[in-house]
């Protein structure tokens, strides 16, 4: 275990709260000292939680709580930890801080995500699992919750491993056939290394898919929602909105800005954004904020179109939508006010009759724009994962597809397979962070919170 300096962090939310805790992580001796000097307790045992005053520097009594050590290796950094439970105030919180830094002035604050960037590289949790911390914590949704829990324990990972313990395994076999350059490949070798190759690329196609439905718990779609005034777009937004609104957080490692509502439909936070106001303008002012809006509209997911039944169309509107879309957005076309019709509506797969006002149609709207937004509720045990994953992933599959290709063309050449097969599984290696660059740790660890 590497001696690193000693960092200190309040790690609850901000602002007053029951309890407050206070976490610190270093040397066993730092952690020892600190717990001697804050608390005068000489000689702890290790997971034992002691009820005992927290003292400043003067030896005054701060506040009554709780202390527990974790030694090291048996903590959640890996190194020694000292935990402070308290009360939740954030001014008694600073308080206890700035005592220990004057205590012990070879501890430094935590910068963010510090705490488990030390759990990541004294091995208590591959890259992924660290990701997945944050995850956890910011999950919106119940499902979101587990899959990030499934990651949290290592599920995702564990695939992720197997699939580039198999590559390693292939690539052995591949090098052995090339370490004897006079024999030829023959027919039965070749069938079992397809084989092989067909395994591996199946079993990266079901992660890929778990993994999939992972990044869209995480980062939620984007909805632009579509029309022309008085078609209900605010009474859609309503009904949409009225039992699962989401806890908005921000989502690390996503550019797009949160805005508009968000809701949640069968787990999956959909953001959903009011085009109210689009219209074609001279000025200045207002162009500056529509074109802001049609910037987002670029990273919308889907697009609905909503209609009403007794309102006609202002064209303008939607052609500067449809003028902006990038291509291969879907737009999932919906009539309101069918309450109105004397006939009942007929809905098809891509144009939905509702009515905002009376909640007919709602669900079957819901359902199509999870279908559309890919959304498979058929997929069991989600991993969480994110977008850095699902690339690696994609690019482990086709440096596959590429070893197959090669394997399978009339020159055959083994040394190409090999290749092929090593920077798959370095893609499985860079998921797990078994190469992963300073710039890489430094962005994850930084959408961390402060003392996690
Ligand atoms: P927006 O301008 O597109 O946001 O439309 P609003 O949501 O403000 O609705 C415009 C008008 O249509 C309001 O008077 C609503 O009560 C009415 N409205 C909205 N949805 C329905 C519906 O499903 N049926 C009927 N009959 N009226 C509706
Ligand atoms: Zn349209």
């Amino acid at each position: 275990m590497r001696q690193a300096e000693g960092i200190v962090a309040v790690a609850t939310a901000p602002g007053r709260s029951g309890i407050g805790v206070i976490r610190f992580s270093g040397a066993e001796s730092a952690s020892l000292g600190l717990i001697k000097g804050m608390t005068g307790i000489s000689s702890p045992q290790p997971r034992h939680a002691y009820f005992t005053s927290v003292l400043d520097m003067a030896g005054k009594v701060l506040d009554k709580g709780i202390v527990i050590w974790f030694k090291a290796p048996h903590s959640y950094t890996g190194e020694d930890v000292v935990e402070f439970q308290v009360h939740g105030n954030p001014v008694l919180l600073n308080l206890i801080i700035k005592n220990i830094l004057a205590f012990d002035n070879s501890v430094r604050l935590a910068e963010p995500g510090e705490f488990t960037k030390r759990a990541f590289l004294n091995g208590r949790l591959d890259l992924a699992q660290a990701e997945a911390v944050m995850d956890f914590v910011n999950a919106s949704s119940e499902s979101a919750l587990r899959a990030a829990n499934r990651s949290l324990s290592g599920g995702f990972s564990k695939e992720c491993e197997q699939i580039e313990e198999e590559l390693i395994e292939l690539r052995t076999q591949v090098e052995a056939i090339l370490d004897f350059p006079e024999e030829e490949i023959d027919a039965l070798q070749e069938g079992k290394i397809n084989e092989k190759i067909g395994g591996i690329s199946a079993h990266l196609q079901t992660v890929i898919r778990t993994a999939d439905q992972g990044q869209l718990l995480q980062e939620g779609a984007v909805v632009v929602l579509v029309g022309s005034p008085n078609v209900g777009k605010s009474s859609l937004l309503n009904r949409l909105s009225e039992k699962d609104v989401a806890i908005v957080t921000e989502v690390p490692g996503t550019t797009r800005d949160l805005l508009g509502n968000a809701i949640l439909i069968n787990g999956v936070r959909v953001q959903l954004v009011d085009t109210a106001g689009l219209r074609q303008t001279d000025d200045v002012v207002e162009s500056a904020g529509i074109s802001r809006t049609l910037k987002q509209i670029e990273k919308a997911d889907m697009v609905l179109h909503l209609e009403a039944c007794n309102v006609s169309q202002s064209p303008s509107t939607l052609e500067l939508i449809h003028e902006h879309l990038p291509e291969g957005t879907p737009v999932l076309h919906v009539v309101n006010k069918i309450d109105l019709l004397e006939e009942p509506f007929k809905s098809s797969a891509d144009r939905i009759g509702i009515s905002a006002k009376f909640g007919t149609g709602i669900e079957d709207l819901k359902r199509a724009i999870l279908k559309i937004v890919g959304f498979d509720g058929t997929v069991q045990s989600v991993y969480m994962a994110r977008r850095r994953h699902l690339e690696e992933l994609r690019k482990a599959q086709n440096h596959v597809s590429q070893a197959k290709d090669i394997l399978n063309s009339s020159a055959r050449q083994l040394d190409l397979v090999a290749e092929e097969l090593r920077l798959a599984g370095t893609a499985m290696g860079r998921i797990l962070g078994e190469f992963s660059s300073d710039d890489l740790l430094g962005k994850i660890f930084s959408t961390f919170c402060i003392g996690k």
